[in-house]
């Protein structure tokens, strides 16, 4: 059976790869994750006691326990979500991304690339490294125009550079080593299990209480809404037809403005609990001041992973939202966990902390 070491598989995205591959019945994951703030355990209960899945609390900048990992449970593939993944966070801390976004996934790349350097020819060429970075990376648009997989860096926030640098450390192992690695850009994700602090689980959560909803700025940056069962469906494809060294784009063809989502699930909340006393939550929302440096639209251009790979969004974003809407109504467990213990739906990002 594959063995596939998987980063950060307690998270949102990497969450849900991790049970699509489980699910899959193919695969044994081993899943490295230092459960911080953002990484749940509760978000995989499904696979409790499933010996297709071994869980290890730990950071990918620990080295000794990288090649311990590695040495016991030989994988054949490695895919790194590990990472502080919140903009806000980096503006308030940016220190973390540094350390795991690029000081981690460099220590994760040369464990990686010592272990197959002591592999087999036909092992060391069935080997792939997978890193999952961002759009981000490629700074701002105007008004028209997308990014594709050769679009120059130009990452704005301490985030965005965070995962520039990691990016230029795998190319880099690939082209000087030879590792088979592939790295994939995404756009903005939504689903179920996503950590509230991101736009839209705390919009969600925010409207069913009757709380502002806070809009940064105008409202009218434009984001790529993609499914994060898309997204995954679409990295198992690149792990396992991808060409080595090669980058790939995955959108979700779901442009629109925050303001436009925001009033989007304002309409499915109303629909969807008509009981509440607050409807229409549409009225709470609240203009508050822009992140730092909010950088104005992402496009993204995923012609190349639809011409080779043949991947494709299958989940339209309305359907994908109102799922997504009804999963946290539905689950106020998950929810309360976090919002009684690690965040309280508080503003995060203007600069006023240490790092
Ligand atoms: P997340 O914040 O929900 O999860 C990150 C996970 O990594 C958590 O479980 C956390 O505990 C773990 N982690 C953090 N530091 C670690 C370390 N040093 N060692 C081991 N584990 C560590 O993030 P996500 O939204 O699931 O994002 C996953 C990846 O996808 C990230 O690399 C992110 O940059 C990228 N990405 C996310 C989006 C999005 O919309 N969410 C978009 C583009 C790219």
């Amino acid at each position: 059976m594959h063995t596939m070491l998987v980063t950060g598989g307690a998270g949102f995205i990497g969450g849900a790869f991790v049970r699509m591959v489980v699910a899959e019945g193919r695969c044994k994951v081993v899943n490295l994750d230092k459960l911080t703030y953002a990484g749940n355990l509760a978000s995989l209960c499904d696979l409790t006691g499933n010996p297709q899945h071994v869980f290890v609390q730990g950071d990918i900048a620990d080295r000794a326990l990288l090649d311990a990992l590695l040495k016991e449970h030989r994988p054949q593939s490695v895919v790194n979500f590990a990472a502080e993944s919140h903009v806000d966070r980096s503006i308030d801390g940016p220190r973390a991304f540094l350390q795991t976004n690029v000081v981690g996934t460099f220590e994760l790349l040369d464990a990686a690339r010592i272990y197959w350097q002591s592999l087999p020819i036909a092992d060391q060429h069935a080997f792939r490294l997978l890193h999952i970075s961002t759009d981000e990376v490629f700074g701002s648009l105007g008004s028209a125009g997308q990014f594709s997989e050769t679009s120059p860096y130009a990452p704005n926030s301490p985030y965005a550079a965070s995962k520039a640098a990691g990016d230029h450390w795998v190319r880099a192992y690939f082209h000087t080593y030879g590792l088979p690695t592939l790295i994939t850009h995404c756009s903005n994700n939504y689903g179920p299990y996503q950590f509230p602090e991101k736009l839209l689980p705390l919009m969600i959560l925010n409207a069913v209480a009757g709380k502002k909803l806070p809009v940064y700025g105008d409202g009218q940056q434009v984001r790529d809404w993609l499914h994060v069962e898309d997204h995954c469906r679409a990295l198992r494809l690149v792990l396992e037809k991808g060409r080595p060294g090669t980058v790939y784009n995955i959108g979700g063809f779901g442009e629109r403005t925050n303001l436009e989502v925001v009033r989007m699930m304002c309409r499915m909340v109303d629909e969807l609990r008509p009981q509440l006393p607050h409807i229409p939550t549409e009225n709470l929302i609240a203009f508050v001041a822009d992140r730092p440096g909010h950088d104005r639209r992402y496009s993204i251009n995923s012609t190349k992973i639809q011409n080779e790979l043949g991947w494709h969004p299958l989940i339209d974003f309305e359907a994908g939202l109102r799922q997504t809407i009804e999963w946290y109504l539905n689950h106020s467990d998950w929810v309360s966990q976090i919002v009684e213990s690690r965040y309280r739906l508080e503003r995060l990002g203007l600069g006023g902390q240490q790092v």
